[in-house]
């Protein structure tokens, strides 16, 4: 259902008219922008019913999940972009070196221009929304792309951005990769993209042919440590409800656990009792806080999993229950896991749990390397040595302790991933940089005259006052 078909035309007749409101979008006011805010925080408001109807059709996610992760994201990021922008957008000065003398230093933050927004399906309105607020609170003019997958979303997102903005100001293409090949060759100023490590990869290619910069949101193996020291029943649980909300299908999941030998059978055995109560195994089917994976696809790439891992030695802790038609695959916890494992490679993006052992931190935090740098480290536990050593060495996008992927929540800090994880950064502030170009204006107060002793012919004089500044400067 839902998605047009898209032709040539259309992005190129898009992407003219972006183009030619980037100039005056790049000066609206704090009031101009707040405004367009406003009215995307109240459209959402009134959209609240059908945001959870539309991803319930798209994955059977439970509305709860929905208002928490989806809209309530959103208002929060709407109402902090509102109520920061005006310091956002004021120009800031900064100190001049004494040899400067006679100058004073400033930045300015102006738009990049015409952006593209190319989100996933996995929270598919939080993700088209979070960078849209921090593209318009920056001044852009933008195309935004979501993903093909979640088709009653994006046609909904399409409703939403029609009710609130001009065509000219933010547009919205729907379509698939043959779309989303023809966007990314047009000469956008700056490409934001969500999605998986693959397809971001071709996204940086295409962007560099053009110079546009980029932001890329990708995905990975985040994992979770486990120290001797943990209280094992509440780590327990909420790993269980970080790994499974939305079927594990979110990019900062804990992806595997990481448990220290000497507790690995008591831990394991509390993983098993906080499933046992969060989603009891009878009629799990059944359970309306239960999604399912996205599509058939998908599903079976978990089945692949399983069969993989159990046929290399891996142990299912709980019952197997895979229906490749039904897109269901119970939550599953898998130990004895090995190097040569699919699940120990891959990102597994859905409702699989591996659990490995460690004997040394430094042993830990070098499993943990082997799948490059992660988006996320949830570390649980009281050893201090142990997590200063973390701290220390785990090189990802964040690192949180006693709980997994809280940080996504404060747009106080940065979001995003290193490298295979991701380049730069998201939300809040760090949002509205990513989609601006901090122009450097200095401003010359002095008469020209001390400059002039620098013009050549160079004096003997000249030749002096170099040696100083180098030496004292
Ligand atoms: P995906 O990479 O398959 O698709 C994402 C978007 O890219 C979609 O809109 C899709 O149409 C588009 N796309 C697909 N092929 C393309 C191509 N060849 N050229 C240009 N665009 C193309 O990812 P997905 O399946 O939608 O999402 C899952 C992945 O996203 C996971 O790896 C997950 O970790 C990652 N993710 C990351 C974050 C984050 O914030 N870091 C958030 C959510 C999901």
């Amino acid at each position: 259902m839902g998605n047009e078909v898209f032709d040539q035309d259309s992005v190129a007749n898009s992407f003219r008219a972006l183009k030619a409101n980037a100039i005056h979008q790049n000066v609206t006011s704090v009031k101009q922008r707040k405004a367009l805010l406003q009215k995307l925080l109240t459209e959402i408001l009134a959209k609240q019913t059908e945001i959870e109807q539309a991803i319930f059709l798209d994955f059977k996610r439970s509305p709860l999940e929905t208002k928490m992760s989806e809209i309530w994201l959103i208002v929060k990021e709407i109402k902090f972009a509102i109520r920061y922008l005006n310091n956002w957008m004021t120009i800031k000065n900064v100190p001049t070196p004494a040899v400067f003398f006679g100058n004073s230093s400033h930045i300015q933050f102006q738009a990049k221009g015409v952006v593209l927004i190319i989100s996933p399906w996995n929270f598919p309105f939080n993700l088209s929304f979070s960078p849209l607020i921090s593209a318009i609170a920056a001044g852009n003019t933008v195309l935004l792309k979501p993903s093909e997958m979640a088709t009653h979303s994006a046609q909904l997102i399409k409703e939403i951005v029609e009710n609130v903005f001009e065509k000219n100001v933010v547009n919205v293409l729907l379509g698939g990769r043959e779309l989303a090949t023809q966007l990314i060759n047009t000469p956008f100023n700056h490409i934001f993209f969500t999605g998986s490590t693959a397809v971001g990869k071709i996204i940086m290619g295409a962007a560099a042919k053009n110079l546009a910069s980029v932001t890329l949101e990708l995905g990975g193996k985040s994992p979770v440590i486990i120290d001797e020291k943990v209280n094992i029943k509440s780590a327990a649980e909420n790993i269980i409800f970080s790994k499974f909300y939305n079927n594990g299908q979110i990019c900062i999941a804990p992806d595997f656990v990481l448990v220290h030998k000497s507790i690995e059978k008591e831990f394991v055995e509390a993983l098993k009792q906080a499933l046992q109560k969060m989603y009891p195994p009878e009629k799990l089917s059944d359970n309306t806080n239960y999604g399912r994976l996205v599509n058939e696809k998908a599903t079976a790439a978990m089945q692949r999993f399983v069969d993989d891992a159990i046929e290399k030695g891996a142990k299912a802790e709980n019952k197997i229950q895979i229906d490749i038609a039904q897109k269901f695959v119970a939550p599953l916890l898998i130990s004895n896991v090995t190097d040569e494992m699919l699940i120990a490679n891959e990102e597994i993006f859905g409702p699989i749990l591996p659990i490995e052992t460690y004997t040394t931190i430094e042993g830990a935090v070098a499993r943990i390397h082997k799948n490059g740098k992660p988006l996320g480290t949830y570390y649980y536990g009281a050893n201090k040595t142990s997590k200063r050593y973390v701290t220390e060495n785990v090189q990802s996008g964040a690192l949180v302790f006693n709980q997994a992927h809280i940080h996504h929540l404060n747009s106080n800090l940065p979001f995003g991933g290193s490298n295979q994880s991701g380049i730069g950064k998201s939300h809040g502030y760090f949002g509205f940089l990513e989609f601006s170009n901090q122009k450097a204006i200095v401003k010359t107060w002095w008469p020209l005259e001390m400059a002039k002793i620098f013009y050549p012919p160079h004096s003997k004089l000249s030749k002096k006052l170099a040696k100083i500044i180098v030496k004292y400067f």
